[in-house]
This record gives C-alpha cells, structure tokens and sequence, in this order.
C-alpha cells in the first residue's frame, strides 16, 4: 500500500484553527446529536461571530456512568454526520482518543494552545449543564482561557442561573458566562433514546442522516 493509499485508512485529521481568531466549542456526549445542539451552536455562531464551532464528543463521561453510553466511534460518527451540512461546523476528536476522563478546562487548553494569544474563545453549554459548574474541575484554568455561553432551554429561570452563579462563583467570573435564549429547543437526548424504545418517531427532532443510522444499527432500542 503506498503511504498515500494509507492516508485513507487513518483516522480523521484533528481541526486545523489557522485564520480562526474566535472559536465556539461545544461538548457533549451526543448520544445522540439533536437540532437542540446545532441549533445552539448556529445562533452562538452567527450571535457571537464565531469563525467556526468544533463540537467535541467526550470519551467516557463520569456524570453518565448510570447509563451504558453508545460506543464513541458511533456518537462521532452521528456527530460527523449531523455538521456534514454545516460549513462552519467541524467535530474534534481530541477527548476520544484521550485516555481517561476529560475536564473542560483541558479540552479548552487544547485548543487554546493552537491559536494565537489574542483569539476568543467561547464554550458552549446548556443551562442546565452551568448549573452543575461547582462541580466541575480546574475552574480557574477555564475561566482564564475562555468564555461560556450558557443556552436557555424554554421555561427555563435565567433568573435563578444568576443567583445560583453568584451565589458560587468568585465575583470576576460572573461576566464570563453569558446567558442567551435559544428559541423552541425543549429536545434532549434522552428523550429521543426513550421514543426510540417505545417505538415512536424521531423524525425532525435530529437530522434525517442521524436519524436513519439509528435504525439502521438499531441503536436505543433497549432504551
Ligand atoms: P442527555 O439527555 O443524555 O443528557 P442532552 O440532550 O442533554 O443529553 P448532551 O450531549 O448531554 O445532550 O449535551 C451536550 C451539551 O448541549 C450540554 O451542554 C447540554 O446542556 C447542551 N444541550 C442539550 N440539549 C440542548 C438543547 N435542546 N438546547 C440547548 N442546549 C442543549
Ligand atoms: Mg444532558
């Protein structure tokens, strides 16, 4: 096999960031990816100007350890194909080849390390995910390295995130965390994983491609 024949075979490249001066990250466990993500990561996109968005599938996450997790490969693989249409969207593998469980602030770093000093960078989570903020490690490496956009699901109390913020983090973070409304997105994985297991369609509530890979590995259908 000539070493260009083997190129083929190896796994996809990591994401080049040259010319990228402001960056949106989006973590996740994408099991699966859902137009709740995408649309987030669209309205930070083009909100916030972003140069581009890399969405980063965790390895094995320690919060989900209640939950037999779908293979990596398999959530990469949905990832690709649900920013496949996206142009400025790109999907990292930077946290499945990593061995052992990954902070943000270390995937944050990562990225950090290959832009220049003056770029921005903005992680993108759910509320619901901030709220767990206390919990997470190295708070201060990621607040020195970037800002967090946190996505409002509907009926969902901005006013309580602030409090409970302020209440927990020190003074000089809370202007890096900036809260923004995405419209009409009550979708979560679970509950696509649940309809899957009754038998229900998840049509429109993921992209079409995502959505006949899971029939066609008849993933979630145990729940
Ligand atoms: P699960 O139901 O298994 O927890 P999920 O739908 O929350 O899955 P994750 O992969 O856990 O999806 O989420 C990745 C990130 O996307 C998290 O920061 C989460 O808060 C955020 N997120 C999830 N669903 C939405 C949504 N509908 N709108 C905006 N952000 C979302
Ligand atoms: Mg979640």
């Amino acid at each position: 096999m000539s070493t260009n024949e083997q190129a083929l075979f190896l796994p996809a490249d990591e994401v080049v960031l040259t010319n990228v001066k402001r960056l949106g990250l989006m973590g996740g466990t994408f099991d699966p990816i859902h137009q709740g993500h995408l649309v987030t990561a669209e309205a930070v996109r083009t909100g916030f100007g972003l140069d581009k968005v890399v969405f980063v599938p965790s390895g094995q996450p320690p919060h989900k350890a209640d939950r037999k997790v779908t293979p990596k490969e398999r959530r990469f693989l949905m990832t690709e194909l649900a920013t496949v249409t996206n142009p400025y969207f790109e999907v990292s593998r930077v946290e499945l080849d990593r061995t052992g469980f990954s902070y943000s602030a270390d995937t944050v770093g990562f990225f950090r390390s290959q832009m220049e000093k003056d770029s921005e960078l903005y992680f993108i989570t759910g509320a619901d995910a901030i709220m767990e903020i206390i919990t997470w490690k190295k708070l201060d490496e990621l607040f020195s390295q970037c800002t967090l956009i946190a996505a409002t699901r509907p009926g969902f109390q901005e006013k309580s995130m602030v409090e409970r913020l302020e209440r927990q983090l020190k003074p000089e973070y809370l202007s890096k965390v900036i809260p923004i409304e995405v419209p009409a997105m009550a979708i979560s994985s679970t509950d696509i994983r649940d309809r899957v297991a009754l038998g229900r369609s998840i049509k429109y509530l993921l992209p079409e491609s995502v959505e006949l890979y899971i029939h066609k590995q008849e993933l979630y259908i145990h729940g």
